[in-house]
């Protein structure tokens, strides 16, 4: 099968490789698209992924048919189209070495330690028909079906944000991730709040409901949120560009006792000084959460509804023979939200 294949930093080739085998608790899937996520974009910067060397095929966000499905698997029958994650235990950490695979910390998954969905087909590991694997809704597209995974993560996100009706919710930075927080939120029944430079990603925050958007290009987004609240700032601040200007926007736009999700990743340390520590903990008594997980069967119905729509976020689509290009335009914020790939 053809496959991208990442040989080093920003060199993505298109080769053949063997079409994998299945043992039997793995699915094999036939992708029809693979989304490009921000993790695959740090591999790609850097030339590997968090495993380090090796050959490397990238890609998690797929929706595609079930083409093979082990002896072991019940639930999915081929040429189901299918959605979802699967999880092999690292086999090398204290859980895996205890016979306790189910709750390593650090599964194998596609795309990261498995190889990925950038290929005409992906092996899924131990997928849970009906929590981690899932056929597609009815009338739902491959395109937006492979969006499902960050919904799934977004959705996982609010839900850390305890978001209650009627709530101010503030996101800072309006990639694929915050745009999916902001629309989850406002189904939840908040007022959003999207703080992003980008003028695509901030026009179509709001196209997609966000109630006020800040350029901080040219406005100062906590006196934007204190101007929007009459002072009593947002009730949950979700921090989505991994930037430390954007933490500390975050803990300024909060409300004492509020809750601050954190979502992005950082790409460069993040200090704390003193008196952001003491704004943190004495003086606003914030609780800060992380936000790693999923929430696929939240994700399939807010979509499945429409609810949330995600289709408006694909801003581009590039077959696999031009995945270098796919990459590259999505390095781009200015003129990309989410890139799929199609076999
Ligand atoms: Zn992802
Ligand atoms: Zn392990």
């Amino acid at each position: 099968m053809r496959a991208a294949v990442l040989r080093g930093p920003r060199d993505i080739r298109v080769e053949m490789v063997d079409t994998p085998p299945i043992r039997e608790d793995e699915v094999l899937v036939k992708v029809m698209a693979c989304g490009i996520c921000g993790t695959d974009l740090h591999a790609y910067k850097k030339g590997g992924g968090a495993g380090g060397a090796g050959r490397l095929i990238l890609g998690h966000e797929f929706s595609g048919e079930a083409a093979r499905i082990g002896a072991a698997i019940e639930g999915v029958k081929e040429g189901d189209r299918v959605v979802g994650t699967g999880y092999r235990g690292c086999g090398a950490c204290y859980r895996c070495r205890q016979g306790d695979a189910a709750r390593c910390p650090r599964p194998l998954v596609p795309g990261e330690g498995l190889d990925g969905a950038f290929a005409e087909y992906v092996v899924v590991p131990r997928p849970m028909v009906g929590r981690t694997f899932f056929r597609i809704p009815d009338g739902m597209g491959w395109e937006e079906a492979a969006t499902m995974e960050p919904l799934a993560v977004a959705c996982h996100a609010a839900a850390r944000g305890r978001i209650q009706e009627g709530q101010t919710v503030a996101v800072i930075g309006a990639g694929m991730i915050g745009q999916c927080i902001a629309q989850v939120a406002r189904s939840m029944g908040a007022r959003t709040i999207v703080s992003e430079p980008s003028p695509l990603r901030l026009a179509v925050a709001g196209r997609l409901g966000a109630e006020i958007t800040i350029n901080p290009g040219g406005t100062d987004p906590v006196s934007a949120v204190t101007a929007a609240t009459s002072g009593d700032m947002a009730d949950a601040v979700f921090e989505c560009s991994g930037s430390p200007a954007g933490f500390r926007q975050a803990v300024d736009m909060v409300r004492p006792f509020g809750t601050m999700v954190q979502v992005g990743l950082f790409e460069k340390g993040l200090e704390i000084p003193a008196d952001l520590a003491s704004m943190i903990f004495a003086f606003k008594n914030l609780t800060l959460r992380g936000s790693g997980g999923q929430r696929w069967e939240m994700a399939l119905e807010l979509a499945g509804s429409g609810r949330v729509k995600t289709g408006g976020l694909v801003t581009q689509v590039f077959p696999l023979d031009r995945i270098r290009d796919g990459f590259e335009s999505q390095l781009d914020p200015g003129s990309s939200i989410k890139g799929l790939i199609t076999p």
